[in-house]
């Protein structure tokens, strides 16, 4: 069996009076998170990582935000074409390890459903699936509440090929 490792980071600003999606849940919140598709910081920081693993670009390679068709798009659909592209070159997903940085809302009770949908979009069980969150302890461009970060680190295994 063959291991590699990925990391992902993003970052997206948050706006007054617009939908806040996060990891597939749409948050109840006065601001939320503004991009070219919804935005999913959490998502997005997944499929780099994994995009990253498997030595396949990144996601404004795979999904440009100067393309129509990623508009608004729900951001789990970039993240199963993501684990598709991988079982291309016959990788799998081993799990995920992901941490959010924000000062608000509250992340905990949206936890589970995060990970359901997370678990839909790759196959993963929800066993082999972290979130964790913090705040940025009031500092910097988190702390005034002006966006959020979200980092990711993935596992992905494949068989090795027997020599003939
Ligand atoms: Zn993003």
């Amino acid at each position: 069996m063959k291991f590699k490792v990925g990391f992902g980071f993003d970052v997206h600003q948050l706006k007054e009076g617009i939908p806040f999606v996060l990891g597939g849940m749409t948050l109840d919140h006065h601001a939320g998170a503004y991009g070219h598709s919804d935005a999913d910081v959490l998502v997005h920081a997944i499929c780099d990582a994994l995009l990253g693993a498997a030595n396949l670009e990144d996601i404004g390679y795979h999904f440009p935000n100067t393309e129509e068709r990623w508009k608004g798009i729900s951001s789990l659909l970039l993240l199963k074409e993501c684990i598709r592209l991988l079982a291309e070159k016959g990788w799998k997903l081993g799990n995920i390890d992901a941490m959010l940085c924000l000062e608000a809302p509250k992340i905990k009770p949206y936890l589970p459903g995060m990970k359901q949908h997370i678990s839909d979009a790759t196959g993963l069980s929800v066993d082999d699936i972290s979130i964790k969150a913090t705040t940025n302890e009031t500092m910097g461009f988190i702390g005034r509440q002006e966006g959020l970060v979200a980092y990711a680190v993935v596992l992905i295994r494949k068989l090795k090929k027997r020599k003939a």
